[in-house]
């Protein structure tokens, strides 16, 4: 095979991803100095288009980036006002008080924020100073020089399904930086290739996931408490899983709906998306919304490893950053501060990098900056509360889990060292000879819907003739391995019903099916996936999600 001829242009410093990292690395780099080459690309139609967080902002990476942020109209206007957390049974709840959880638990002083559209804002900031912000731009290739990460190509456009360039083909470009930053948040798939190629995750405990699904919904006013935070956790997962809701008062009579599964559970009948339907009939959530409607969905995973899954973070040539390195503090369900600070931290570095002249090196000091600044300070005191989640429940993670973050705090010293983790999430999956499928209730269409009505409302888009971004290693073992052992978890851990086993209508002959015009890029696939048989690279720029303001 011939190789593509590519234009080729270069910056001082590539970025991938404008999420809250990419785009606090770009702004910090010009602040240091305007004169510094940046481009930010995105794969998305527009800045903020993928971007899905919950999201409850802890202001001090912004404080970090833009002091001055509070007089700047910042998309940033509702702050918390009421912080209850529930235990939640079939049909009702108990509310646990929030004297006895540590002060870094409270969310005094954070607000309620759409990250996507804190996101577009923070993107209007890096233009101004500046920076080349490129949305529509899936970056598809790390391009190395020997060992050394030099940059990667972006824009290639009008391959055939079969993978062959067709008539209106796009080699695309290389964007060539003396340092590429990886800021392409969960599971990125250049961080992916980057962390298997440099061994980034030798010595260190392996990334631990969940699934966030989230609705957005237009509610009564009379029932709407801008600034009010809810959190739940037990029904309706109970022993099939870990996780807990989400449900936050935004402006506009807004209410931000969500559920976040932990993907290492064991049993493969469990089906996250309708488990999130089921959550919104309990009486707590159900009374929010009711006479309200729906007017977005998406989905996305979430980093869960904490503290001692943070790979290696620098590699010849860059650095992954934010939630490619898996920045989340996990009892905090929060990682957009963190994800900004990793910014800051890597502009900083890479900026005297290129001052002292060098270019192509290992960025040492921006790892030791999230080693032994803000980021560890955050993340170090929590991090046992999900490994015991993991080993023994819910019950020992909030009592022991607090018991070891109050002694932290008060102390510097926990009680149990750092645990491990142990298995990843897809090994985590138990086989269904094990266990027995669950039967979940029916969609009523008022509160709860069905998968495939829902993802109408990410506004999802693909263009259908280009190759599936969806690649299976062995095209045989869904049907051959996944289905007899595990029942083919695929069919349910997907929240966006991309994945189906087709039969006759006899019932036999089963075959795999991959609607990828559907996926919303939340990643699970790759995590879950118990042969780990599916890789999921970038289709083109501009296709997937066009979330509003998730
Ligand atoms: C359901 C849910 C709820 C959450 N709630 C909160 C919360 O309340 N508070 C909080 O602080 N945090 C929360 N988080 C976590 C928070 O969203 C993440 O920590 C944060 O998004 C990480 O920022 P990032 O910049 O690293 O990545 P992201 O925000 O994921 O941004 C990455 C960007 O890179 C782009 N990209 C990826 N790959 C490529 C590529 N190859 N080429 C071009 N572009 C690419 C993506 O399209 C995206 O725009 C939540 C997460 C989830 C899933
Ligand atoms: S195909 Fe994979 S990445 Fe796409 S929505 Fe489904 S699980 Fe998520």
């Amino acid at each position: 095979m011939t190789a593509i001829e590519r234009e080729s242009m270069e910056y001082d410093v590539v970025i991938v991803g404008a999420g809250p990292a990419g785009l606090a690395a770009a702004i910090r780099l010009k602040q240091l100095d305007p004169d510094l080459s940046v481009v930010l690309l995105e794969k998305g139609s527009e800045v903020g288009a993928h971007i899905l967080s919950g999201a409850v902002l802890d202001p001090c990476g912004l404080d970090a980036l833009l002091p001055d942020w509070r007089g700047m109209d910042a998309p940033i206007r509702t702050p918390v006002t009421e912080d209850h957390f529930y235990l939640l049974g079939p049909s009702g709840q108990v509310r646990i008080p929030n004297w006895p959880m540590p002060k870094l638990m409270s969310n005094h002083g954070n607000y309620i924020v759409s990250m996507a559209n804190v996101c577009r804002w923070l993107a209007t900031v890096a233009e101004g100073l500046g920076v080349e912000v490129f949305p529509g731009m899936a970056c598809s290739e790390l391009v190395l020089d020997g060992d050394r990460v030099v940059g990667v190509v972006a824009g290639e456009f009008g391959r055939e399904a079969d993978g062959t360039p067709g008539p209106g083909y796009e080699p695309g470009m290389e964007l060539r930086g003396k340092y590429v930053f990886l800021a392409e948040g969960v599971r990125g798939s250049l961080s992916k290739q980057a962390i298997a190629k440099y061994g980034l995750s030798d010595g260190h405990e392996p990334q631990k996931f969940g699934l966030g699904m989230k609705e957005i919904w237009e509610i009564d006013p009379a029932r709407h408490r801008p600034g009010k935070v809810v959190h739940t956790m037990g029904w309706p997962l109970g022993g099939n899983a870990g996780g807990g809701s989400f449900l936050y008062h935004a402006e506009d009579n807004q209410v931000l709906v969500g559920f976040v599964v932990h993907l290492n559970y064991r049993n493969p009948y469990v089906f996250p998306y309708m488990e999130f339907q089921r959550l919104k009939h309990h009486p707590l959530i159900a009374d929010v919304l009711a006479g309200g409607k729906r007017v977005a969905y998406g989905a996305r995973a979430i980093s869960e490893g904490g503290w001692q899954s943070i790979p290696k973070l620098t590699f010849p040539g860059g650095a992954l950053l934010g939630c490619s390195a898996g920045l989340v503090n996990v009892p905090r369900i929060k990682g957009n501060h963190n994800a900004m600070l990793s910014g800051i931290a890597a502009a900083e570095a890479a900026h005297a990098a290129i001052a002292a002249g060098r270019a192509g090196d290992e960025l040492v000091g921006y790892e030791a900056a999230v080693r032994e600044g803000p980021i560890a300070r955050d993340l170090k005191p929590v991090r046992n509360v999900k490994p015991m989640w993991s080993k023994w429940g819910l019950w020992a993670s909030l009592g022991l889990g607090g018991l070891d973050m109050w002694t932290r705090s008060l102390t510097g010293l926990g009680l149990f060292g750092t645990l491990k983790h142990g298995k990843t999430d897809a090994a985590a999956t138990g086989e269904a000879k094990d266990f027995a499928p669950i039967d979940y209730p029916k969609p009523d269409g008022v509160l709860s819907f069905d998968r495939l009505t829902n993802v109408a409302f990410s506004f999802t888009n693909h263009e259908e003739s280009q190759p599936c971004h969806l690649r299976l290693r062995d095209p045989s073992a869904p049907i051959a391995v996944n289905l007899p052992k595990y029942a083919e978890p695929a069919q349910r851990y997907c929240p966006a019903g991309v994945y189906e086993v087709l039969r006759d209508e006899e019932g036999s002959n089963p075959r795999f099916q991959i609607n990828f015009q559907n996926c919303v890029h939340c990643k699970t696939c790759d995590i879950k996936d118990p042969s780990q048989n599916i890789d999921w690279t970038t289709p083109q720029g501009g296709d997937g999600p066009n979330y509003p303001n998730m």
